[in-house]
């Protein structure tokens, strides 16, 4: 089968001829009919996180090393099974959405149900070889959702953009019932998560983004309004675009002025989730988390039945997906090299 993998950090994904794997055990293959592209196929790519004052923190230090078979946005039919995988998920033919952010299966997390958060991480496409390829082999059929007629393409990002916003965004509470969302950063994961908050009954959100091409993307998928983020006066307005403050503030960047104008613009008892990985670092005068009171929270993908939550939302609600630009596999690099330019509106969605 071709797999397009990394073989050297930071160097173009290589086309590699390998084995079809055959399942073993539980396991199921698959054969590929979409993959996303997603920021953290970058950080894979690049081999490192920025983890703030010159600091790096290197895949290689996680044990994670080339060859790499990136995307975790998987999409897929079922073409065999292992001999102890249960005959009626893992039925041949049948098309579904892969989880993605699987655990050891036995540490307290996984036990919790919570295996995105797992201390030894299995996940597809980072730990384990992911959609980048003609076939992938998920571990067991449970990670596998009915995605019952969807677009495959608008289905892929659900996996990671889809279950990340999701999970950050449950994090609020009745908040987005209640209060504007502010969303920083109005890329996939943005536009994505102004949907799942309609869909949600959320009350709206407010974006906030570098780029006009975005901004005017957020737009047209229904913020309530938008704010540049250079703006000398961006907390001013937020702040006046929330009626005083921020009381629920989802930075999908993740990076010190992304942050720093969170945290500025939230309210008293404001509650900001972080779940962008853009890196950098932050020195925050302490009293200023009681006295204010914030909540400072981070949110790292979502588990196996927040996805199944959210596929269920999307069947319910008729959710729109977010733009999709459809790219043949070979096209991989290309489509890597847009996403780390900016390039890319909405979401990039590999087909075989
Ligand atoms: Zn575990
Ligand atoms: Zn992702």
């Amino acid at each position: 089968m071709r797999c397009y993998c990394v073989l050297h950090h930071g160097q173009p994904l290589e086309l590699v001829d390998r084995p079809t794997p055959q399942p073993q055990g539980t396991e199921v293959l698959l054969r590929v009919q979409a993959a996303g592209v997603c920021h953290t196929d970058l950080h894979l790519w690049e081999g490192h996180y920025d983890m703030g004052g010159g600091k790096k923190l290197t895949l290689a230090e996680r044990g994670i090393k080339p060859p790499l078979t990136l995307s975790h946005e998987i999409v897929g039919e079922v073409v065999a099974a292992g001999p102890l995988a249960p005959a009626d998920r893992a039925r041949v033919g049948r098309v579904a959405l892969v989880h993605p952010w699987i655990g050891c299966g036995q540490c307290p997390a996984c036990l919790r149900g919570e295996e995105n958060i797992c201390a030894k991480p299995q996940a597809l496409g980072v730990a384990r070889p992911g959609g980048f390829a003609d076939y992938v082999i998920v571990p067991h059929p449970r990670y596998l959702i009915d995605i019952d007629g969807l677009d495959v393409a608008q289905a892929a990002p659900l996996a990671c953009a889809g279950v990340t916003t999701y999970s950050a965004l449950k994090k609020f509470g009745d908040r987005i019932v209640s209060d504007p969302v502010v969303i920083i950063g109005a890329g996939g994961l943005g536009l994505m998560a102004i949907e799942v908050l309609k869909a949600l009954g959320g009350r709206g959100a407010i974006v906030v983004d570098l780029d006009p091409v975005k901004r005017d993307a957020a737009l047209a998928a229904g913020a309530l309004q938008v704010i540049d983020a250079k703006a000398s006066d961006a907390v001013a307005q937020i702040q006046q675009a929330t009626g005083g403050g921020a009381r629920a503030v989802l930075d999908l960047v993740g990076a010190t002025p992304t942050v720093t104008l969170a945290m500025g613009c939230a309210a008293r008892g404001g509650h900001v989730v972080i779940c962008g990985l853009m890196g950098g670092d932050l020195t925050v005068s302490l009293p200023v988390i009681p006295m204010r009171p914030l909540t400072l929270q981070g949110s790292y993908v979502g588990t196996l039945a927040e996805l199944e939550e959210l596929v269920a939302l999307v069947k319910r609600t008729g959710m729109r997906a977010i733009p999709v630009t459809r790219r043949p596999m070979e096209q991989a690099n290309a489509a890597l090299q847009d996403l780390h330019h900016g390039r890319v509106v909405g979401r990039t969605v590999l087909v075989p």
